[in-house]
């Protein structure tokens, strides 16, 4: 992150915010992922090591597959009484993406620090450390650890890599650089685990999770370069799988070499669908989820709307074939 296109990032003012922060409240997204977590208990230690007492909140509970991490049972989902001085959002790239937890009667007043590397951030907070081309939010805070001088211990570490792990799919993703490389190493250094990491955070499933695949995959439709399928909460009772993931659907979808881009209709409560949504190296699908109102990377982002399922694929599904169109033309063109 120390390149030349990254200078202008507000550094000194994110350090100067955890610094003059009494009592922050930290915020990760809802339905929150390896790297929420992992940057929201990162953050957790990072503050307490300062000598600050921080709120963690999340909307929804911590997967159980993040239960090896450290604190975990600290993550609140009702923000508790208390006055804070500090919010600070962590892997959301708007405020929308905060849930529940973000009450803008009580917190809109207080300085927001907007900790992201989502391209499609939209910039909501009073200081803005967005950092597209960080592999993970907890890349962006290793940066933070470093500066502050912050010692890496092994609680720490773990919560670090397991942001990078599972955001990169284990380094398997397009945006792993030899610097990601050697935070991840400088990490397994001071302790982490990353056999702990990748086998509980990213690949052990319950069986359900696997039946659930094969009710997707059953589902799966495909129409030139592009794939889809979709989950209905029947499906999650029949199956008995308990998380509100899609149990790896997408990522099966877009490992086709003929899909250039996949996505999951998964039908969830309240009546609104969130749709899940990945693109092969060279394509992107960031702009059609910003969109539709939310966001994410050039190769996975996603987004929720309400109403059934027939009427979001109604919705999504002619949006994704005018950016495959679009984006398979400017391909063309290049060559
Ligand atoms: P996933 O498909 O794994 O749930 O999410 C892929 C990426 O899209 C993640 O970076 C995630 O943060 C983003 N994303 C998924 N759903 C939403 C959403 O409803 N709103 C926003 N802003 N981002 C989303
Ligand atoms: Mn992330």
């Amino acid at each position: 992150m120390k390149t030349s296109k990254t200078t202008s990032l507000p550094w000194n003012e994110a350090l100067r915010a955890l610094q003059q922060g009494r009592s922050p409240l930290v915020i990760t997204h809802r339905s929150p992922d390896g790297d929420a977590v992992g940057s929201l208990l990162a953050m957790g230690l990072l503050l307490k090591a300062l000598g600050r007492r921080p709120t963690l909140a999340c909307q929804d509970p911590v997967p159980t597959r993040f239960h090896y991490l450290p604190h975990h049972q600290e993550v609140v989902s009702e923000v508790p009484e208390g006055s804070f001085d500090l919010v600070i959002s962590l892997d959301c790239s708007d405020r929308e993406r905060m849930g529940q937890v973000y009450d803008a009667d009580r917190l809109a007043s207080l300085p927001l620090l907007n900790i992201d590397h989502h391209v499609t951030n939209l910039n909501f907070g009073t200081v803005n450390l967005v950092v597209p081309t960080a592999a993970s939010t907890t890349q962006i805070i290793y940066e933070l650890v470093q500066r502050l001088s912050v010692p890496l211990d092994v609680p720490l570490a773990t919560c670090l890599l397991t942001g990078l792990v599972t955001d990169t799919l284990a380094f398997r993703t397009a945006n792993v650089t030899p610097q990601v490389m050697e935070i991840a190493l400088r990490l397994i250094r001071a302790g982490a685990s990353l056999y702990t990491i990748v086998q509980r955070g990213l690949v052990e499933q319950p069986l359900s999770a696997l039946r659930l695949l094969a009710v997707g995959l059953s589902r799966m439709q495909v129409e030139g370069h592009l794939a889809w399928s979709e989950v209905r909460l029947a499906d999650r009772e029949a199956t008995g799988y308990q998380g509100d993931s899609d149990a790896g659907l997408v990522g099966r979808l877009i490992s086709a070499e003929e899909i250039r881009i996949a996505a999951v209709f998964k039908e969830v409560k309240d009546g609104r669908v969130e749709i899940s949504m990945r693109a092969a190296p060279g394509y992107d699908v960031s702009g059609v989820a910003l969109r539709l109102g939310g966001g994410g990377h050039p190769a996975a982002a996603g987004c929720t709307l309400n109403g059934s399922l027939e009427a979001a694929k109604a919705r999504v599904l002619p949006l994704l074939r005018a950016a495959l169109a679009e984006q398979e033309d400017g391909r063309h063109s290049e060559h």
